[in-house]
């Protein structure tokens, strides 16, 4: 009768000849289908079948969460890299247009984190719907000759900028001022 041995990964009685040996002739504690179909995942620690790794060094189940986190922290890299982007590029254009000296047009509030790039003219909505974005109309300033910038745009404050909306509309017998 074979010497028998219970696998510690599948619990099952196996005959003894189906384990491999160590180096000192001791039969491993898993028998040879154990070892040879599963691997510990480097991440949850845990004894997995080959089918569940994909050829990586961790589990599918890890590498999903690992690769979804791996998304997140990127992502949030990513966002501050473009938020950091743009606001340079706004300083440039509220440069460009008023020169070192940053203020409203209107009253010359000079706070810059809310000051505005107002399209004198107006119709700047329908100029940001052509141009895509933000960013790509601060480029397409940052590459306009200095005059036909300084015909085309300007710098007001929210307030300005509002007051002008209203007044605008005003003029077209739309919304008019509210006398209080
Ligand atoms: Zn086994
Ligand atoms: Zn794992
Ligand atoms: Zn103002």
């Amino acid at each position: 009768m074979e010497q028998t041995k219970i696998c510690e990964a599948c619990k099952r009685e196996l005959p003894i000849s189906v384990f491999y040996r160590t180096k000192k002739g001791k039969a491993m504690p898993r028998c040879k289908a154990c070892v040879d179909n599963f691997r510990k995942c480097n991440m949850c620690k845990k004894r997995k079948p080959l089918t569940d790794f994909g050829g990586n060094i961790y589990c599918k189940e890890c590498y999903t969460k690992y690769s979804k986190n791996w998304y997140k922290n990127n992502s949030i890299k990513r966002n501050k890299y473009h938020t950091q982007f743009r606001n340079d590029r706004r300083l440039k254009v509220l440069n460009y247009i008023s020169g070192e000296d940053i203020k409203c047009a209107g009253c010359g509030f000079s706070d810059i984190r809310i000051l505005q790039i107002d399209h004198i003219k107006g119709g700047g909505l329908q100029e940001r719907k052509e141009v895509g974005n933000i960013t790509t109309l601060y480029s397409k300033i940052l590459k306009m000759d200095l005059k036909e910038v300084k015909e085309n745009y300007q710098i007001l404050c929210p307030n300005c900028n509002w007051i002008k909306k209203v007044e605008n509309k005003g003029e077209r017998g739309g919304l008019k001022p509210s006398l209080s």
